[in-house]
């Protein structure tokens, strides 16, 4: 038969479009060359490092770590053991129910499903070879690449040796590192980061830029630095890694100069340096590579058909529709342009589905949320100030501390702040920066009102529960205009 609706690769860019598809009639079919569907997502991604972030954040707390105090709700606490076999195990059940859901999902409404790697062979053909080696050729209407993307590496550094690791071995580690390096500070690195350094491993950063989590706004930015400095975070910015040695020939003996101050047992001693061409050695039992992703197109056969790609980001060039520059094939997620997120995927998938049933499916890039799971939590969706002060908008800004927030009060939580910035002609929020408790929630107010065009005012006016955390996102909004109630600000008018 020849299918409405084909697509390769069951992310959530993937598997969302193959639903929404299926949902619009369209008769539909999903290869995937994994055993199970979901991918990096569900499998070594967004849903693993939540498991292990909300389990090391438990651990945390209980242990009384990064200024946790649970003795001071009254509850004592007896010796406390980590059991990581365990803690791993439910990160896996965590993904195998979910990545089980997709299957029963697609059974539900009717999807087919083909195991293998598939590649276009023809505009409407794509080849799919089997694990075992049988080939099949299906035929298809519209084609859809959602085969995502993997993680970069470093010509430098080797992988899977010496102890480099990606984002995916870094999810599965079987003990506690002693010292952990993170070359880069972006949202994997430093939620990675953050799973080891609360399980108890002496975590160091290294990030070639001057912030961590670059292009976020820089007080947010600066801001989730001092807490991750204060959790016991080493963090180097503006540092180049420019290689490494072994430990145990020369560089153990060197410890006490190293940034952790001890030597690492075995693993490697990095070599950073700063912008002033100060060299810094940074001990390490294990390396967490965590410099970016790249597109995964190997296999498809883009070159073959003249499928076009994006000089250096190897990234697949599509219009405004998604189509690629063959006909009838179209590229979502990872492999495209923009902010790789699950979420960005989803999106495309959805409004892929929607443009091939012939209906006007769109995505609005201007307003994609993006989170960084550490605890506190950062959020932001929009304009940074750095960007409105680049492209001359003229802005307002509005700012509320958690410490002023009766409930992040309550819950011990009171680190971070609620920063809205509003165009100060119109009052239309432009950006909105988080970064506190459950910031990860607290995003999606923001994200509706800059969706429907809305002002400051509007969220000021906007009755929200007390005691919670989205007052103080309604605080923010208050503060725009000067008239936040719980913080001493400018006279109000
Ligand atoms: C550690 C980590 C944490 C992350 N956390 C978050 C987060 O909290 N929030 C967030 O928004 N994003 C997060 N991301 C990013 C997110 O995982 C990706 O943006 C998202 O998975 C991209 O979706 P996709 O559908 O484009 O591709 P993918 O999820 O990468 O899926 C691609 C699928 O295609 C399959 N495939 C590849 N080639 C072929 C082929 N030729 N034939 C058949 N199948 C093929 C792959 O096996 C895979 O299943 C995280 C990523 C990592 C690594």
């Amino acid at each position: 038969m020849t299918y409405d609706f084909l697509v390769i690769g069951s992310g959530p860019g993937g598997y969302v479009a193959a639903i929404r598809a299926a949902q619009l009639g369209l008769s539909t079919a999903v290869v995937e060359k994994e055993e199970r569907f979901g991918g990096t997502c569900l499998n070594i991604g967004c849903i693993p490092s939540k498991a292990l972030l909300d389990s090391s954040e438990l651990y945390a707390r209980l242990c009384q770590r990064d200024g946790h105090d649970i003795s001071a709700h009254g509850i004592k606490i007896g010796k406390l053991e980590l059991d990581l076999k365990a803690m791993m195990a439910r990160k896996q059940q965590v993904v195998e129910k979910l990545t089980s859901g997709v299957d029963q999902l697609f059974k539900g409404i009717g999807i087919r499903t083909f195991r293998g790697t598939g590649r276009i062979t023809a505009a409407g053909k794509v080849e799919v070879s089997a694990p075992e080696g049988r080939k099949q050729t299906l035929s298809a209407r519209n084609i859809v690449l959602a085969t995502g993307s993997v993680p970069a590496t470093l010509p430098i550094f080797p992988t899977g040796k010496d102890g480099f690791l990606t984002s995916t071995e870094a999810l599965s580690l079987k003990n506690v590192p002693g010292k952990m390096a993170v070359i880069g500070a972006g949202a994997i690195g430093l939620e990675l980061g953050s799973v080891w350094a609360r399980l108890g491993a002496e975590v160091t950063v290294i990030e070639l830029l001057d912030q961590i989590l670059p292009g976020m706004d820089s007080e947010i930015s600066r801001r989730t630095r001092s807490i991750l400095v204060k959790q016991g975070f080493q963090i180097l910015t503006g540092a180049r890694v420019l290689g490494y040695e072994k430990a145990g020939k020369s560089a153990s003996g060197k410890a006490g100069k190293t940034a952790g101050g001890k030597s690492a047992a075995g693993g490697v001693i990095l070599t950073a340096e700063d912008r002033g061409s100060k060299k810094q050695q940074v001990p390490a039992d294990v390396v967490l590579l965590a410099v970016g992703r790249r597109p995964y197109t190997e296999d498809l056969g883009l070159a073959e058909l003249g499928i076009k790609t994006e000089e250096g980001s190897g990234r697949i060039i599509v219009d405004g529709g998604f189509q690629t520059s063959l006909a009838g094939v179209y590229a979502i997620g990872d492999l495209i342009p923009g902010p790789m997120l699950a979420h960005k995927a989803e999106e495309e998938g959805m409004a892929v589905a929607e443009i091939a049933a012939g209906k006007p499916g769109e995505v609005n890039y201007r307003t994609i949320p993006s989170v960084v799971y550490t605890w506190p939590e950062v959020a932001s969706v929009g304009k940074s100030e750095e960007a409105l002060k680049e492209q001359g908008v003229e802005y307002r800004k509005g700012a509320f501390p958690f410490r002023a927030n009766g409930r992040a009060v309550a819950m011990s939580s009171e680190e971070g702040l609620v920063k809205i910035l509003a165009d100060s002609r119109t009052d239309r929020v432009l950006g909105v920066h988080i970064v506190g408790p459950w910031a990860s929630d607290l995003i999606a107010e923001a994200v509706t009102v800059m969706e429907f065009g809305g002002s400051a005012e509007d969220i000021a006016r906007t009755v929200h529960a007390h005691p919670t955390l989205p007052e103080a996102v309604r605080e923010a909004a208050l503060a725009v205009d000067g008239r936040a109630i719980h913080v001493l600000g400018r006279k109000k008018s």
